[in-house]
């Protein structure tokens, strides 16, 4: 099955409760099916439901920002959300709701194959990690999955929330930029001169983002 093959099987998805609760439309993602960075946000909100795109409403005109600030574009990310579908109010998503809508997300990172996975709030960060971490503990920093390392980072609706989230915000997305001109740097490491001295960070292979 393709990434567009997918989001067709899903236009009319009736699997969970959201369906019968005011959605307009599902809310698959967009951006460049072979990115080789895939942002996850947590569910669409008003905008997103009437335009059928994640993040277009004022957290999505953060993020645009944050990503020029890093040097992206939408046009060379992928962009998804945990749950596809808008919960009545904005509410937070429900369990059984994040259950069901999991593996379409995980099918959309194994089509797109990112190397990179950037998890935006709790609900992505703890369903990517499946683990229960707050993400003021994980933020701003790789971890190293097998298939993929995920870089988890606050949520721009945070940051709109709650003004004094945005400098950390802008200054995570500083350290995403860091780690990206990092990992796109020449592998050129001097040869060490034994395999017992050579550091974990310089034995580990460079993480090529954009195939150079
Ligand atoms: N917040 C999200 O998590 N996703 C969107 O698409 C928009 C706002």
């Amino acid at each position: 099955m393709t990434l567009q093959e997918l989001s067709v099987s899903l236009h009319n998805c009736q699997r969970c409760k959201l369906a019968k609760l005011g959605r307009s439309q599902v809310v698959f993602g967009t951006g460049n099916p072979n990115a080789s960075i895939m942002f996850v946000g947590e569910a669409p909100g008003f905008n997103e439901d009437q335009k059928g795109e994640p993040f277009v409403g004022a957290a999505g005109k953060l993020l645009d920002k944050l990503l020029e600030s890093a040097g992206l574009s939408r046009a060379q990310v992928y962009i998804a959300n945990v749950i596809k579908c808008r919960p009545p109010n904005n509410r937070d998503p429900e369990q059984d709701e994040v259950e069901t809508c999991k593996p379409f997300l995980l099918q959309q990172i194994e089509m797109i194959n990112p190397k990179l996975v950037c998890t935006l709030g709790n609900w992505a960060t703890q369903t990517i990690l499946e683990k229960k971490v707050p993400i003021t503990k994980v933020k701003g920093a790789a971890i190293k999955l097998e298939r993929f390392v995920v870089f988890p980072l606050l949520h721009p609706a945070a940051a709109l929330h709650q003004g004094n989230l945005l400098e950390t915000l802008h200054e995570d997305f500083r350290k995403l930029k860091a780690y990206l001109d990092r990992m796109d740097a020449p592998a050129v490491q001097p040869a060490p001169a034994s395999a017992a001295s050579a550091s974990p960070a310089a034995a580990q292979p460079q993480l090529d983002l954009f195939g150079s």
